[in-house]
């Protein structure tokens, strides 16, 4: 799922609008929620989130063509538009997220995947693909997400949610698919249209240089139960209410020190250990170097 720069929870009339990222952040620490959800100029791209979101545009661009007419020139063209348009430049070769990459990954999907029985599924909106959609998980809270993909298997009519992550190691990666908030809550989303889907395929792409190496690719399937949505329907009741207490009491606690240094540490350290006084000057100074950068 795409759509990683919308994320700042609203409240509107009592009621409050919130999608799966901002539910994640707050989750992995108030503070850096806070920080995110006031600043938010200081959230930049990354080549990974460009060269992900290219490779989606890919797969939608592939399974909107008819079974028995995909190529990987589909792909490669859609991937190549969306990297044109892109604010964020993906360097065309010598780095693991290329365009070269892209066009080695995209070759190799059509040769293993090309023969697959999956479609896009069609609605009386058209095709599901790239679908805003919201629905009330209780009177106060709505919950929103764009859907990408929901492709339809032709031999039994099955539908599944399709998800495409690029990712350095898919070591591990078949235990990505459940638990995962994210997938539960966009099943829910999609029931909530009238849906009647439980499953979902998380698409794992190996990316690499390729310089000694071919692209792997994993398939992993998961199911969702009423009770699993159940659970998470809780997830986003109680996370929401404690943002609602965090606003109201105006304490954005720290967590866990582990969310402090994955992923290459979070880009607020500077600011969250300066004197509480000093931070609004340094976030300030913050969103002044990211637009420096980005210019
Ligand atoms: S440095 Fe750690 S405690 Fe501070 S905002 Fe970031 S994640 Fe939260």
């Amino acid at each position: 799922m795409t759509g990683q720069f919308k994320r700042h929870p609203s409240k509107e009339n009592g009621v409050w609008r919130i999608n799966n990222s901002s539910l994640d952040l707050i989750q992995t620490c108030f503070r850096k929620a806070q920080f995110t959800f006031q600043n938010p100029d200081i959230e930049t791209g990354s080549v990974a989130t460009a060269f992900g979101s290219a490779i989606h545009k890919a797969m939608e661009a592939y399974y909107l063509a008819p079974r028995g007419s995909r190529n990987a020139d589909i792909m490669k063209e859609a991937f190549d538009g969306y990297i044109k348009t892109s604010s964020i430049e993906v360097p065309l070769e010598g780095e693991a997220r290329s365009v070269k990459s892209g066009h080695i990954i995209l070759d190799a999907y059509h040769a293993t995947y090309g023969d697959d029985s999956f479609e896009v599924y069609c609605d009386e909106s058209g095709p599901f693909v790239e679908r805003s959609l919201t629905a009330q998980i209780s009177p106060a809270i709505t919950f929103y997400g764009q859907v990408d993909l929901v492709l339809r298997n032709t031999i039994n009519g099955q539908l599944y949610l399709f998800d495409h992550k690029t990712t350095s190691s898919l070591s591990g990666f078949a235990g990505r698919a459940t638990p995962n908030h994210q997938l539960t809550g966009y099943i829910y989303l999609l029931r909530s249209a009238g849906l009647d889907i439980s499953n979902a395929i998380l698409q794992g792409i190996k990316v690499t240089k390729f310089a000694r190496s071919s692209p792997e690719f994993m398939r992993v399937e998961a199911y969702r139960s009423s009770d699993e949505i159940a659970d998470w329907q809780e997830w986003v009741n109680f996370t929401t209410s404690a943002w609602e207490l965090a606003n109201a009491t105006d304490q954005y606690l720290m967590t866990g020190s582990k969310a402090c240094t994955t992923y290459g540490g979070c880009r607020f350290k500077d600011v969250c250990s300066a004197p509480k006084n000093m931070r609004t000057d340094l976030l300030s100074l913050l969103a002044t170097k990211t637009m420096e950068i980005e210019e």
